[in-house]
């Protein structure tokens, strides 16, 4: 399975040893991703790091990855060295990665910063880091449905993002989850196992041209036909969480194992 590169991630290293960037390994490992926003509307992928390193043996906070519309940038190795590496960008001693994942964030989690707000383009912005999401995913064998939490849920008392910095691009945090899994799944080419099916087939005359889509239950699918209005089309069963359309998430599979909305039949 290969993982398609729509993004240049540029490695600019922080200095190691420093307060920010240890040189320690990631032990066990990457087994999650803690997603973050910087909290500071307008600041540059490229701005952060340069921060981050003129300040290095100041102060200890840090993360993998900063994401604007112009570059994802790697100051702490994660993907793009040989081995990831720790940063800290989640305080010790909170419980809620320990009973999620059963590790400290920062000892098993690879922390990503959403850059937003002023001349920075959101969706750009948005597109590029659930990008980078899904490719640790799929680096690290992750599962995209299930290896994403946002820092505000394991430090509620200190932390809002990143759904404070997600609503300046007019996004939630669910929408994120649900963004990370459609671009792994358009990215792999796979088809998303999480997707609830049910058996029940029928048929139904197509009112409006209807496109079937190849393989997953969600408009970003290459479309496989376009079918005219007054055919008839038959499905084994259906998905009841496919990407929403209009609100309604329920897409039928035919037997090719391609989808169609069911908002698009009668
Ligand atoms: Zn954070």
């Amino acid at each position: 399975m290969t993982f398609k590169e729509k993004y240049t991630i540029t490695p600019a290293y922080l200095t190691a040893p420093s307060k920010r960037r240890s040189g320690l390994l990631l032990s066990p490992g990457v087994k999650f991703i803690v997603a973050h926003d910087t909290g500071n509307p307008g600041s540059t992928a490229r701005g952060n790091r340069t921060y981050y390193e003129n300040s290095r043996n100041e102060m200890s906070a840090s993360a993998h990855l900063f994401v604007d519309d112009k570059e994802i940038l790697e100051c702490i190795p994660a993907l793009t060295g040989n081995k990831p590496e720790k940063a800290w960008h989640v305080l010790y001693g909170l419980p809620t990665d320990n009973q999620l994942f059963g590790y400290n964030a920062n000892d098993a989690a690879i922390g990503v910063e959403y850059c937003f707000g002023n001349n920075i383009n959101a969706d750009e912005s948005y597109r590029k880091y659930i990008w980078v999401i899904a490719k640790i995913c799929f680096t690290y064998g992750l599962d995209p449905a299930k290896s994403i939490v946002g820092h505000c849920f394991l430090d509620p008392k200190r932390k809002t993002d990143p759904v404070s910095g997600l609503l300046q691009s007019r996004r939630t945090y669910e929408q994120l989850l649900r963004d990370i899994v459609t671009e792994y799944i358009e990215c792999t080419g796979t088809v998303n196992e999480q997707y609830v099916y049910t058996s029940s087939p029928g048929s139904s005359i197509v009112q409006h041209r209807l496109n079937i889509r190849k393989g997953s239950p969600t408009t970003k699918a290459e479309v496989a036909e376009i079918v005219s209005p007054g055919t008839s089309v038959t499905y084994t069963g259906y998905v009841s969480n496919g990407e929403p359309v209009n609100g309604n998430p329920k897409w039928f599979k035919n037997e090719s194992g391609n989808y169609f909305w069911s908002g698009g039949i009668a």
